[in-house]
């Protein structure tokens, strides 16, 4: 056991513990013999759409399905302008480019690595059509903010949750405006056992036409109202979500606790990424920075620690976005953070044996124990 790695998040950890619900509802997808549509789909957006508060949830294929459906079906094109963090996972700037419309990339708060609100304004064109604030690790942008501006200048707000399942500001949970996305990509907060997504609102004509799109436009079997796509979630991913999500109050319980451990014997070193004062976060991912960085992970990983970094690359640094018109110095923050940010193990079942191994280590390294 002594050499045993602590993973960054260890899902068979997580399906152990509830293996028989999860076999039970497995095999009765299976023995009613129905996969596609009804079921434990319906079952699965009712209860989803009723732990954010909202009226309508829509499973999606995908989280980044789940994005690109809601800016496609809000009529997001060629020329337009979409306004999004430079520090997130890639999906949320290509739902943007392929709709044919401009990812316009703002700099990150230095002390949460999340988009910064009083930068949303000096990025607003006449081409500008919403904001895609992401609520990375599980933290909750400041949403009191962006809406107010997007208000101001009639801007459509598209919450990228897929790092937030269960987070909340000011006691509400995400999204916090009309729209939200969310993933349920295997290691996310609540995750399938493959690729899965969901959008939430409010509006019953936007639920409507999500719908229509992720199905293939259609109303009834063969009659096809608008364009749309095979973007739909799965009886039996359902089904395991249907389980899982019984169960999220109380890993974010558990990790919110373990959240507060890290805190406490990390205080002294100044290494911890902030929270905005009204935000309860689900803590998806505990994120660390130090200047040492690379040293640091690589000693952690030396000692059987796993830890990853989100994200390596500001998105105006990728290949893919060379020629869109940014190059390097334009985003300093994020640029800079993404050379000290580092996610420590953090999952509902790790032991504490394990965490103290992880605190001990870290503290090692910097040589305060
Ligand atoms: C995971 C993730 C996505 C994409 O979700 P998939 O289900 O993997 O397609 C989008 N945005 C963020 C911030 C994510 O973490």
């Amino acid at each position: 056991m002594k050499d045993q790695i602590i993973p960054l998040i260890d899902l068979k950890a997580q399906n152990d513990s509830i293996k028989s619900e999860v076999d039970k509802a497995i095999s009765s997808v299976i023995s009613g013999n129905y996969f596609i549509g009804g079921g434990e789909l319906t079952n699965f957006e009712n209860n989803f759409a009723k732990y954010c508060g909202k009226e309508h949830c829509i499973g999606t294929s995908s989280g980044s399905t789940a994005l690109y459906s809601v800016l496609k079906v809000l009529g997001i094109k060629e020329g337009d302008e979409v306004i999004l963090p430079v520090n997130t996972f890639i999906a949320t700037a290509f739902s943007v480019t392929l709709c044919g419309a401009k990812p316009v990339f703002i700099d990150v708060c230095e002390e949460t690595s999340l988009l910064n609100p009083d930068l949303i304004e000096n990025a607003i064109t006449d081409k500008t059509k919403a904001i895609i604030p992401v609520h990375l690790y599980g933290n909750v942008c400041d949403m009191g903010k962006i809406s107010k501006v997007a208000k101001k200048h009639s801007l459509h707000i598209i919450e990228d949750c897929a790092q937030a399942h269960g987070s909340t500001y000011y006691g509400k949970k995400v999204p916090i405006s009309d729209i939200g996305c969310f993933s349920f990509f295997p290691a996310k907060n609540l995750g399938a056992f493959g690729d899965a997504g969901a959008i939430v609102c409010n509006n019953p004509d936007l639920a409507k036409k999500l719908r229509m799109f992720v199905n293939h436009g259609r109303s009834e079997k063969y009659l096809h109202l608008t364009e749309g796509f095979n973007f739909r979630l799965d009886n039996l991913q359902a089904a395991i979500l249907n389980v899982k999500l019984r169960h999220l109050d109380s890993w974010i319980i558990k990790k919110r606790a373990i959240a507060r451990k890290y805190d406490e014997n990390l205080m002294n070193l100044s290494l911890s990424n902030s929270f905005h004062k009204n935000v309860e976060p689900s803590y998806h991912l505990y994120v660390i920075k130090s200047e040492d960085r690379d040293s640091l992970k690589e000693y952690l990983h030396e000692n059987g620690i796993e830890t990853g970094i989100h994200y390596p690359v500001p998105l105006h640094l990728q290949p893919v976005f060379y020629n869109i018109g940014y190059k390097k110095g334009d985003f300093p923050i994020a640029e800079s953070l993404s050379g000290k940010i580092l996610s420590i193990p953090m999952y509902a079942e790790i032991s504490d044996e394990s965490q103290k191994k992880v605190i001990s280590s870290i503290l090692s390294f910097f040589k305060y124990s």
